[in-house]
């Protein structure tokens, strides 16, 4: 056990000791105080000081009557256990509560929250969610805090249409009223449960209820990135290509560290409207959209698809390295230097360029070993962008790593 749950529990300790003794003042007066403390007690205190804090938790639980005023110490000890993965201890501890009768209906829906916690904690999430409901039905006060457990348990259920309707009611209810910023996080979460639901529609090939969903999720933030790239592909497998740009500029505009993630969509967008003028209308947006929000990823792959059309058009072949060069004279990064190398090598002499190759496999080693994305909440890193962090749960926390060795 850490050091800080030990004093936690010495604590508890002296609380336990200090509701027993004033029980002993009101039964025996002053004088009885000492003698009458309860044994299982000192066995308690006997067994903290052996350093069995696992005994100790027993003793006192069984050394403290259940009332009113030792309700918060019983909680704190089984907080303390749930902390320290002792689920099935603070289990214990909480049912051992519900069984005593002269415990009050407001304290029944206290201790139900805090076994429903232990519960999610031991992965039994149907019998949290049958607790943390009736605490919803039956608790005026508790409400809202069980509403917000019992959103986590349909979050990691993936049952998104009860987190909506959970989500809603805590957004109508009280429990965030005074807490704007929460309530504002809650409303992208409903956005990205929509966006779920269509993601789910779309693998089934559901594309007309898939639709009804991202227009529910564009309703709730109309500003969602997420939502606004599955719209972009759905406008653009339809053919229409300039509702496609509508939202995904719009979208960009107001996430511009997203840009990259949203230009294969755009690009395809643009293309499938015109093949050339719209080729020379994206790369003239990527191009002022690089230039105010620097991105190696989005101009790689402008300077790609000029490349590509390199063979067809010779001079396209040119306007990618100096697209190239000039970006990486504001932004250098590894990832612009291997486009680099890629591009130099075929103009090289054979001997320099196997120099330059083993050269550039360095680099690119370098560059497999990157992370793309880091939870800002967390830090949790990886190569794929999630949008719920999968360490701390947290929505639209991953954002690109920028820097010399990333974008
Ligand atoms: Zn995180």
């Amino acid at each position: 056990m850490v050091d800080i749950a030990l004093i936690v529990l010495v604590t508890i300790a002296i609380a336990i000791g200090y509701f027993l003794g004033r029980r002993s003042i009101k039964k025996h007066g002053l004088g009885a105080f000492p003698l009458s403390l309860n044994k299982t007690y000192f066995q308690g205190l006997n067994y903290l000081l052996n350093e069995q804090p696992d005994k100790a938790v027993d003793a006192f639980v069984e050394s403290l009557d259940v009332n009113a005023n030792t309700l918060e110490t019983h909680l704190a000890l089984g907080k303390l256990m749930r902390k320290q993965g002792q689920v099935d201890r603070a289990i214990r501890i909480h049912q051992n509560l519900l069984a005593r009768p002269q415990l009050e209906v407001e304290h029944q829906h206290q201790v139900h929250l805090e076994l429903a916690r232990d519960f999610m904690a031991a992965g039994l999430l149907d019998r949290a969610e049958m607790l943390l409901k009736e605490v919803i039905a039956e608790s005026t006060v508790l409400r809202g805090i069980a509403q917000r457990y019992l959103l986590d348990i349909f979050q990691d259920e993936r049952e998104w249409s009860d987190a909506i309707e959970v989500a809603e009611a805590l957004i109508a209810g009280r429990y965030l009223k005074s807490a704007p910023e929460k309530r504002r996080v809650m409303v992208q979460m409903i956005t990205h449960f929509y966006c779920e639901l269509a993601e789910e529609s779309l693998q089934k090939n559901d594309v007309v209820i898939a639709k009804k969903y991202l227009d529910k999720a564009l309703l709730s933030d109309k500003d969602s990135i997420r939502a606004a790239l599955l719209i972009g592909a759905l406008e653009n497998q339809n053919g229409r290509h300039k509702q496609a740009i509508k939202v995904l500029t719009r979208a960009i505009t107001q996430n511009p560290s997203l840009f990259s993630e949203c230009l294969p969509e755009l690009y395809k967008a643009y293309i499938g409207l015109d093949a050339v003028s719209g080729f020379n209308q994206v790369l003239a947006y990527v191009e002022s959209q690089v230039a105010q929000h620097p991105s190696t990823t989005a101009l790689l792959f402008m300077v790609d698809q000029l490349l590509i059309r390199a063979e067809t058009e010779p001079s396209r072949q040119k306007q990618a390295q100096d697209m190239l060069s000039h970006y990486l004279r504001e932004h250098p990064s590894l990832a612009g230097l291997n486009k680099v190398i890629a591009l130099q090598i075929p103009h090289l002499s054979s001997d320099i360029a196997s120099e330059v190759t083993s050269l550039q496999s360095l680099v690119q080693r370098v560059l497999k070993k990157r992370f793309n994305y880091q939870c800002s909440s967390c830090g949790f890193s990886g190569r794929q962008l999630h949008w719920r962090c999968p360490s701390c749960k947290g929505w639209d926390q991953m954002e690109r790593v920028k820097g010399v060795e990333a974008d």
